[in-house]
């Protein structure tokens, strides 16, 4: 989606998860439609953390976790230790309100937003991932964006940035969206309603295939080369 689009409202809303899969490869988005996601164990038991109170009772948070996710296995007990002990030391972000769907009509996009303290006006993206060395990961200054695009539509209080918790490693950054991570949204966004016409997208050049559950399918699927619309020998 070029900025000449931006302001068209009638095609169907993209949520934001959809733009960072195909942020990672646009070819992995396309695999991905119309499949089940799996349930997010390690998000829920992050945001659980985020959300709690200091020094909470690991006992009582797991059993919170187990009603959440009833087929949730005992292995993941150990990423709920870890995360309490690494956010032993760390303030956790004030929040009134939790998981609030946010949505920009212009851009074509909708997500949830982790956190809202309404009394210091302070917006917190939660991650289940590490952090990095510094700032926050390619990832997530995507995400920020799309999500400063939702609330600038959607609030009066605009905010230039966010407080982004990472859970497992108990530190929390703060980063403010770039033009250039506004232009990576428009331009996921657009390489999104091309897949949805039924364009295949072309692979990435640096593409997470070693971690990819598609790649024999991506090969499969992979369009034509050149040499194969000629015959041998012609
Ligand atoms: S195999 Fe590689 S190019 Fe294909 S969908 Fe997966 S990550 Fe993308």
């Amino acid at each position: 989606m070029t900025e000449s689009t931006y302001g068209k409202t009638l095609q169907k809303s993209i949520s934001i998860s959809s733009i960072i899969t195909a942020f990672h490869c646009p070819r992995q988005y396309m695999f991905y439609k119309g499949n089940e996601g799996k349930p997010a164990f390690r998000y829920s038991i992050c945001k659980l953390v985020s959300c709690a109170e200091k020094n909470a009772d690991e006992e009582g948070l797991w059993s919170t976790v187990c009603v959440i996710h009833p087929d949730i296995s005992e292995e993941y007990r150990t990423l709920l230790h870890d995360c309490l002990n690494a956010m032993r030391h760390t303030p956790v972000r004030p929040w009134t309100e939790t998981d609030i769907p946010v949505r920009s009509h212009a851009a074509g996009i909708h997500g949830l937003l982790d956190k809202y303290d309404a009394s210091s006006g302070a917006y917190t993206i939660t991650r289940c991932t590490t952090a990095p060395k510094n700032g926050c990961w390619p990832e997530d200054a995507v995400r920020a964006a799309a999500l400063l695009l939702c609330i600038e539509e959607t609030t009066s209080k605009k905010p230039t940035g966010f407080s982004i918790e990472y859970i497992p490693s108990g530190i929390i950054r703060w980063y403010e969206p770039t033009p250039k991570d506004r232009r990576k949204v428009f331009h996921l966004i657009r390489q999104i309603r091309e897949i949805e016409k039924g364009s295949i997208p072309c692979k990435p050049m640096c593409p997470p295939c070693a971690r990819c559950q598609f790649t024999s399918r991506c090969e499969s699927g992979a369009p034509q080369r050149l040499s194969f619309l000629f015959k041998k020998g012609e």
